[in-house]
């Protein structure tokens, strides 16, 4: 064997090696992808009653956004309460290695269902939270989460995963909380589901007009429960 062709077996053997060393890198710390969770506080301090497509292309009108409904025995307004949880949810999300995109920080804002879901849209998350509470008459209680049907005009090939997601949320957030499930529910008349490009659930926390689930939904250790188990229910849709 020459020189010259030693010299060149040499150098692939080196390289070679070289290249083995930067796959056994590249292979040893795979990266974990972190997924973005939007949350949308349901409501706002005040109501805004203009009215505006429930969909894209819709000729059907609704509210921007309504005002919500009130503790019956706490007095604390509906836009309160999910702003509270949607905050301590930003926090659990984030210290379980989740980025976080939050429609709004404050009450005083003025933001229709319609901007939520086109902010959410632009915010690189992966799925969408909305969260509110419920109002009935006062025997009623229990939590639901909303998914858009596979009829849905406007975001039906969202429907199998948005059903996943609002069946993971909902059934750890009932073990979490004790709250009676009351179950899934099709809605394809809500704005802020509508306009969404990404799978989405609304969780209707609970009763704000049945005075025990009103003044648990206040209480810090309920609170606490209720984004648990929400975010277990993101950590099992993710799994
Ligand atoms: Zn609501």
């Amino acid at each position: 064997m020459s020189k010259k062709i030693l010299a060149v077996l040499m150098g692939v053997i080196l390289i070679g090696s070289g290249f083995g060393i930067e796959d056994r890198k590249i292979s040893a710390a795979p990266k974990k992808k972190v997924y973005t969770v939007a949350i949308d506080a349901g409501h706002q301090a005040k109501g805004n009653y203009k009215k505006e497509p429930v969909g894209p292309g819709s000729k059907t009108k609704k509210a921007k956004v309504s005002s919500g409904t009130r503790g019956v025995a706490t007095k604390v307004p509906e836009s309160k309460l999910n702003l509270q949880i949607a905050k301590k949810l930003e926090k659990e999300l984030k210290r379980r290695g989740y980025k976080v995109y939050m429609v709004r920080r404050k009450q005083n804002v003025n933001i229709s269902n319609k901007q939520r879901a086109q902010r959410v849209n632009k915010s690189g998350a992966s799925i969408y939270i909305r969260l509110h509470a419920d109002a009935g008459s006062s025997g009623v209680k229990g939590a639901s989460a909303l998914y858009p049907s596979k009829k849905n005009r406007y975001v039906k090939r969202l429907s199998a995963k948005s059903k996943k997601l609002s069946k993971c949320v909902l059934k750890q957030y009932c073990k979490a909380t004790k709250f009676k499930n009351r179950g899934l529910f099709q809605r394809d008349d809500l704005t802020g589901t509508n306009w969404s490009k990404i799978p989405v659930t609304l969780i209707e926390m609970g009763f704000m007009t049945n005075r025990s689930e009103d003044k648990k939904m206040q209480k810090k250790s309920y609170q606490t429960r209720m984004v648990k188990g929400i975010a277990n229910g993101v950590d099992q849709y993710f799994k």
